[in-house]
């Protein structure tokens, strides 16, 4: 199949390496012209694991090219995916559909013949309704340039197995070809036994959001039973554990620490919340403020218990924080829990110097007044306190007895509690995490 993917980022870098990997021919479209000019090259624009090894196998082959042009993605392609950006609208918690409409507007024109466009970027619901019917007015194929909406459910740092190997495929269509256009592009993970489930347009954009809420309900759930474990003297590790066994629970999302960040979750569930504000069913979501501000309070949670373990203060302390990307296995810094963490303790007084394995560029240039190191040692010199902000796994490899040669001072915050607290007491270290008073 000949297929375009418009929006090369984390979602449709990856979409049009592995669509192009699973034997389609495929035109990958950006407004970024460095990106397209990296991806050309078979270099990817950013960390995800397993990415560069796809993309120069099908750069290399020929199956996968760039362009900046939606005139040649239109002669291109008979099925066009839509991956842009849809952030959180200044100064509101709605979705900011610029990027969607400005590609519907840009392509339309040029849609001539039969054609199908899926969207795979997460939207309100109503915005797939609203862009069939604006490819209705401006496609000179007018009914022939059919929509569906496809909502990706990857995660950066598994990116291109969940590509390949997802849980579910969910397709919103009303049209039985389009139905039949997907099971086609998708013929190879749907032999493996892929559950497909195909449903009506609005169904399919509130799958997505509902899967992110129920998500980031999840973590915050955790969260707050950490404070009522702080405030009561109990463990929420070892509680997350027991009840996870539960096979209702399961142990998966529920570990508490700086909670969740990323262009992701954050801003789908304000998003979410907007539209249902819109739709007159604001009760209904209510609890996601709840779900949001549980979250955002980690962030200052975590600089309280750094700031009491140096006294109280952080006027002229070194603080070394051990992450910056959002999450691990990612060099993505969009919301990330870590340099917010980082930047508050810089405002309140402290010298920050930051390290991340993948993630100092994208860091830098988000918070380019915060201090930064390539190893972790480093970043930790003289340190009076150290704060584990993001999991990687070359932090939980650390050797507690080595680091502590460098720092001024034993003391680290584990904001993830995923540290072996008896490996780092046993190096005589002072370690706090949230929800771990008893530990
Ligand atoms: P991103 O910012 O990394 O990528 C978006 C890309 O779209 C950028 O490269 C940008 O230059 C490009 N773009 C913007 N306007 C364009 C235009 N008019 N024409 C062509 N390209 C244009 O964002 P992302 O993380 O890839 O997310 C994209 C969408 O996918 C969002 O709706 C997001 O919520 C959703 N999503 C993301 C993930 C994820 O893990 N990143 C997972 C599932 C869904």
């Amino acid at each position: 199949m000949r297929i375009t993917v418009i929006g090369t980022g984390y979602l449709g870098a990856v979409h049009a390496a592995c669509m192009a990997d699973l034997g389609h021919d495929v035109l990958g479209v950006d407004v970024d012209t460095a990106k397209i000019e990296a991806l050309a090259a078979g270099r990817p624009p950013f960390f995800e694991p397993g990415l560069s090894e796809v993309l120069s196998r099908t750069v290399g082959s020929g199956k996968l090219k760039f362009t900046t042009s939606l005139a040649d993605a239109a002669a291109f392609g008979d099925v066009h995916f839509v991956c842009v950006g849809t952030p959180q609208k200044p100064g509101s918690h709605a979705a900011d559909l610029k990027h969607v409409n400005a590609v519907i507007d840009g392509l339309a024109p040029h849609l001539d013949r039969e054609t199908l466009v899926v969207g795979k970027s997460t939207v309100p619901v109503g915005t797939a309704a609203a862009v069939a019917a604006r490819l209705a007015e401006l496609a000179p194929a007018g009914a022939g340039a059919e929509v569906a909406w496809n909502p990706e459910f990857l995660r950066e740092g598994f990116a291109v197995d969940d590509t390949l190997r997802p849980d579910r495929l969910v397709v919103g269509t009303v049209s039985a070809k389009a139905d039949a256009i997907l099971r086609d592009v998708y013929a190879p993970i749907l032999a493996t036994g892929t559950p497909y489930i195909r449903t009506d347009l609005a169904t399919a954009e509130l799958v997505k959001v509902s899967a992110n809420a129920f998500l980031a309900t999840k973590i915050s759930f955790i969260n707050a039973i950490a404070d009522v474990c702080d405030a009561a003297g109990g463990d929420v590790v070892t509680l997350a554990e027991a009840i996870g066994y539960d096979g209702r629970i399961g142990h998966r999302f529920l570990s508490a620490g700086l909670g969740f960040g990323g262009g992701c979750l954050p801003k789908d569930i304000r998003a979410f919340m907007a539209r249902a504000e819109e739709l007159g069913v604001h009760d209904a979501l209510a609890f996601l403020g709840e779900v949001d501000e549980i979250n955002m309070r980690r962030r200052q949670r975590v600089v309280g218990l750094a700031r009491k373990l140096v006294g109280g203060s952080f006027l002229g302390r070194n603080v070394a924080v051990l992450g910056a990307a959002f999450k691990p296995n990612s060099d993505d810094v969009r919301d990330s829990p870590a340099l917010n963490v980082a930047a508050t303790i810089q405002l309140q007084g402290a010298n920050v110097r930051v390290h991340d394995p993948e993630a100092i560029e994208n860091a830098r240039a988000a918070f380019p007044s915060l201090d930064y190191a390539h190893e972790a040692a480093k970043a930790c010199e003289k340190a009076d306190v150290v704060l584990h902000l993001t999991e990687w796994q070359e932090y939980l490899d650390i050797d507690p007895e080595e680091l502590a040669q460098v720092v001024s001072h034993r003391r680290i915050v584990d904001g993830r509690n995923a540290l072996s607290l008896d490996r780092w007491r046993a190096a005589s270290w002072t370690v706090r995490g949230l929800g771990r008073a008893s530990a």
